[in-house]
């Protein structure tokens, strides 16, 4: 095999922004970890001396390097990843700038020694500042080690600037499980003068997960799953339970590159918004695999900033995949009271989220007297109840997605306050708020509906709705979206929006409402709806076409809104996030005879 390293040419070189590389100790070792990844390497041992202030050295089995090679390493662009600028659109290295080794050298002393598996021989290269002191053929095993000695010995101010040595460990700590959570495929060692802090074998990416952050999160790690056209995302999230108050482990990886990026930060803690508490913050490892040349990796010198052609669109994709995954986190348990333990006991929702606000509460308590009746008469219910398991059987089944059922048997249900419908609920009661459950309902309907085909129906007479000047300016955003869930609607006229045809699971009387809903809107002045935007449209439907607060229900539509809602992806939660139900158990109850008892 011939040498592999070009000199990049002064037009690309200068279209690589430039940067400074090395910072701190951490800065070199994600650059000589991630050269190992480059390389191959199936095994890399990290080695760092006082926080990598004294030495960093890593040990890796990769390809190695030709004696030319060795010395060329260390020029400023040299690299073997890219050759000219078109490969700059589709980087499949970690990198590609050609400028880390030169960096380095230029700050520390460095000695590398390397052996292709080709050669009978390695060869060793010194340097210190630049300037090389040794380059000779030596005895070697296959694969690279590099050391740096001395960081930022001919840099004093630098020197200065670096932190206490247990803050620079933590910097390198975290650089090395960014590389070791994305390569879960290679065996990668840490020790820190000579005490071995991680020794982690080849595995998985939920084993290397756990084998880092230990075996506290094992029963915590829910899976999160999306696979489209444009990005796939796979990934665990921690359970709201493993949420912490400071910013922990949250990490984010694109093409198994670590990367930083605050929006899809946004888009996971706004999932769990209504989970956790305001102050915690959820844990994550979520990975990304697009097409490289729909990212530009290339803006910040560390390549952690990373941007997005698609970045809307996947901000979408990733909030909506873990709600899903949190609704089903959510919803399953409730349902499932009595069941036998097929979750784990990470599965459990904190009970915060069910708990009564104490609004709630008073609210609840000051309808008693007219909904004593049927409510919590003593006498009249609750012996009736308590042996009856009166949740029909198909809800222990309950699986995502699970169609309709007609009810499998009486359930006993009324309504307080042409508001909540209460039902028992395994082995409590259940207090529906009847507007947000079958908003749930029907998101899960219109989205359905959505990709599938069109289900539409004609309407012999056209409904015609005449437009405010807000909702005239929404209009052209809103086209887009209606047409995606089944509306064919139109403009015959500056002021009127006329509907022509509306989604099959929309009632002819809530139609103009429905439309209306959507269009009441302040954010949607672009042409093209986004995917984002669409799942706005979808959400306002849902909530414009849902049951109203303080619409009497007949007992079968309440039967029917709790079968249904049971049968959701998420019953928990509404399109928006916040809860359906409440959840009255035993403790509860018991809690709230306790307060009145203390305000008594
Ligand atoms: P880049 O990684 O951007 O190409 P570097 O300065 O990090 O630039 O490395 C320069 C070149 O040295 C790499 O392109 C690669 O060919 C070679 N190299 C560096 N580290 C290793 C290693 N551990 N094993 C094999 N080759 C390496
Ligand atoms: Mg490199």
């Amino acid at each position: 095999m011939s040498d592999i390293i070009n000199l990049l040419p002064d037009s690309v070189a200068n279209q690589i922004a430039a940067g400074e590389v090395v910072q701190r100790p951490a800065s070199v070792v994600k650059e000589l970890l991630e050269n190992s990844i480059d390389a191959g390497a199936s095994s890399i041992a990290l080695n760092v001396f006082d926080a990598g202030k004294a030495g960093i050295q890593v040990v890796d089995n990769g390809q190695g390097m030709s004696g030319t090679d060795a010395r060329l390493c260390f020029e400023r662009h040299a690299t073997s990843k890219i050759h000219d600028s078109r490969d700059l659109d589709a980087i499949a290295t970690m990198g590609f700038r050609g400028e880390a080794l030169a960096s380095i050298a230029a700050v520390a002393e460095v000695e590398l020694i390397t052996r292709r598996a080709e050669d009978d021989m390695g060869t060793r290269v010194q340097l210190a500042a630049s300037r090389v002191t040794d380059h000779s053929p030596c005895a070697a095993p296959v694969g690279t080690t590099l050391f740096v000695r001395n960081l930022f010995f001919n840099v004093p101010a630098r020197l200065r600037f670096l932190k206490s040595l247990s803050i620079e460990l933590k910097h390198v700590v975290n650089e090395f499980q960014r590389v070791a959570l994305a390569n879960p495929q290679v065996a990668m060692r840490l020790s820190h003068d000579d005490a071995v802090l991680y020794d982690l074998r080849v595995a998985n990416r939920r084993e290397r997960i756990l084998d880092i952050f230990g075996p506290r999160l094992e029963k915590h790690l829910l899976p999160v799953e999306v696979h489209t056209d444009l990005v796939d995302i796979e990934g665990f999230i921690g359970s709201p339970k493993v949420a912490k108050r400071r910013a922990g482990e949250q990490f984010l990886f694109v093409n198994a590159r670590y990367m930083r990026n605050p929006a899809f930060n946004r888009a996971i803690y706004s999932a769990f918004e209504k989970l956790i508490a305001a102050d915690f913050m959820p844990i994550f490892f979520m990975f990304f695999t697009v097409d490289p040349s729909t990212i530009d990796v290339n803006i910040h010198p560390q390549k952690t900033e990373i941007k997005f052609e698609n970045d809307r669109v996947i901000w979408q994709l990733l909030n909506s995949g873990v709600r899903r995954v949190l609704g089903q986190y959510a919803g399953v348990p409730q349902i499932d009271f009595d069941a036998p333990p097929l979750t784990s006991e990470g599965f459990f929702p904190p009970s915060s989220f069910f708990s009564l606000t104490e609004q709630e509460y008073v609210q609840s308590a000051s309808v008693l007297p007219e909904g004593s009746q049927n409510f919590i008469s003593p006498a009249a219910n609750i012996g009736a109840a308590a042996p009856q398991r009166v949740v029909p059987s198909h809800f222990n089944s309950f699986s995502p997605g699970a169609s309709f059922e007609p009810p499998a048997a009486a359930s006993s249900v009324c309504q307080i306050a042409n508001r909540y419908v209460v039902t028992p609920l395994g082995s409590g009661l259940a207090i529906v708020d009847q507007h947000r459950a079958h908003a749930r309902v029907l998101y899960e309907k219109i989205r359905a509906a959505q990709s599938q085909e069109h289900l539409s129906q004609r309407l012999a007479l056209p409904i015609s709705l005449s437009l405010t000047a807000a909702q005239r300016v929404a209009v052209p955003a809103f086209m887009d979206a209606a047409a995606k869930i089944g509306f064919s609607v139109d403009c015959p006229d500056e002021t009127t929006l006329r509907v022509s045809a509306m989604p099959l699971w929309l009632e002819v009387e809530r139609c103009a409402d429905v439309v209306a809903g959507m269009l009441e809107s302040d954010d949607s002045c672009e042409v093209s709806a986004t995917g984002e935007q669409r799942d706005n449209y979808l959400q306002r439907a849902a909530f414009a076409a849902a049951i109203r607060r303080g619409q009497p229900l007949p007992e079968p539509q309440m039967q029917a809104l709790l079968l249904a809602l049971f049968a959701c992806q998420a019953p928990a939660i509404a399109p928006d996030g916040a809860p359906t139900y409440v959840l009255l158990n035993e403790e509860k109850i018991k809690e709230l005879f306790a307060a009145l008892r203390l305000k008594g």
